[in-house]
């Protein structure tokens, strides 16, 4: 299949291979749902309802009223590399930089049963398609027309996402048990409601009169939304982080929370170029400073939101890879380090004199 992609300059052969390997992209539940919570934003939803059952591997849906699916498109929405985003790259570095575009709901459908609902905003009405293995099906198995068929529906679409892994039983046996995936997916659409604040997120499990496991308002702040999920104690101690680096190019922000605050279990939401990553280094980076203030065994809340020139994040930032690397690491690292001393010493120092006073 890598022959039949043309091949941008930058990246080495073995990366784009492995880029289209069918299926890596999703390994569980949460690599599925978040991907499709990125196409809901980036479709400029604001607000975005999920529900899923049995942490996500009986079924997973996401309803959001973004700008929709026109009909033309709903043929190929699934194809492997089918995206409606590449002019917003400005050259074939970032193209690179994205090398997986379109693969999310093509991986999907390899391995589970999907269907999109979708309305746009011109359309009179809404459409429902059926997809496997990246096509267009039918409905049913005794139905032979796999076209998109009108049906009623509000402007955005729904996507439903059902058997995941159906079809591959050692993905099946390697996941943990429903209520571990369940509890992943929370904390991975509530690290996404809290970097997305002002977009309304709810998650719930599906069929069950129970409070939401997510909750956020349209139009909040991001304080508002660590509230909502992490809780009204943390809420009150958070300072903010916002600074930029004009020589690497390069725009922080953040809440963290003061050096007066601390929890046997630490929070950690790292956002580098509005994907959710792990970053080790920055990670280590930051625990370090707060090790000056906290009691020992004790850890802070930290959101922290990078953006960067899209070449400079490796190209291995994949929807399913852990780690994020980027170009002037330990610089950048260093960066974030003086920004949050800065600020956890003049938060100390303005306490005392509070205090004093
Ligand atoms: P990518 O996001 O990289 O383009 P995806 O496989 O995630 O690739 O999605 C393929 C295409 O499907 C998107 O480019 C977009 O045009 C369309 N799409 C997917 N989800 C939505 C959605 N929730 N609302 C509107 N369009 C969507
Ligand atoms: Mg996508």
């Amino acid at each position: 299949p890598a022959a039949s992609v043309a091949a941008p300059p930058t990246p080495s052969p073995a990366r784009r291979i492995r880029m289209l390997d069918p299926g890596v992209v999703i390994q569980r539940p949460f690599n599925a749902l978040k991907e499709l919570m990125e196409n809901s934003l980036d479709a400029g939803a604001t607000s975005i309802v999920m529900s899923v059952k049995a942490g996500g591997m009986k079924l997973m849906q996401i309803a959001d009223n973004g700008s929709g699916i026109h009909l033309d498109d709903l043929d190929l929405v699934c194809e492997r590399h089918t995206t409606s985003k590449l002019e917003r790259f400005d050259d074939l570095k970032s193209i690179a930089t994205f090398g997986f575009r379109g693969e999310a709901l093509a991986s999907v459908t390899r391995v589970a049963h999907v269907s999109i609902i979708s309305k746009t905003a011109d359309a009179k009405c809404a459409y429902k398609a059926h997809y496997a293995d990246e096509k267009l099906v039918p409905p049913t198995a005794s139905d032979t027309n796999a076209r998109p068929r009108p049906c009623a529906g509000n402007k955005g679409t729904i996507i439903t996402v059902e058997d995941l892994f159906y079809n591959i039983s050692t993905r099946r046996k390697a996941l943990k048990s429903p209520a571990e995936e369940h509890a992943k997916i929370v904390d991975v659409v509530g690290k996404y409601a809290i970097h997305n604040s002002g977009v309304s997120f709810t998650l719930k499990k599906h069929g069950e009169t129970t409070a939401a496991d997510v909750r956020t308002a349209a139009g909040g702040t991001r304080i508002d939304a660590v509230r909502a999920i992490y809780g009204a104690q943390v809420a009150r101690e958070l300072l903010e982080l916002d600074g930029t680096e004009p020589k690497l190019d390069l725009v922080v922000k953040g809440l963290v929370s003061n050096a007066d605050y601390s929890m046997p279990r630490g929070t950690f939401i790292f956002f580098i170029n509005h994907r959710l990553v792990d970053c080790p280094s920055i990670r280590k980076a930051i625990e370090t400073v707060y090790a000056a203030y906290l009691p020992k065994k004790t850890f802070p809340f930290v959101y922290l939101s990078l953006l960067m020139p899209g070449q400079n994040v490796d190209v291995n930032i994949h929807p399913t890879k852990k780690e994020v690397h980027f170009l002037h690491e330990d610089v950048v690292v260093e960066t974030v380090q003086k920004m949050l001393e800065a600020k956890l010493l003049g938060s100390n120092a303005s306490r005392t004199f509070y205090t004093q006073a």
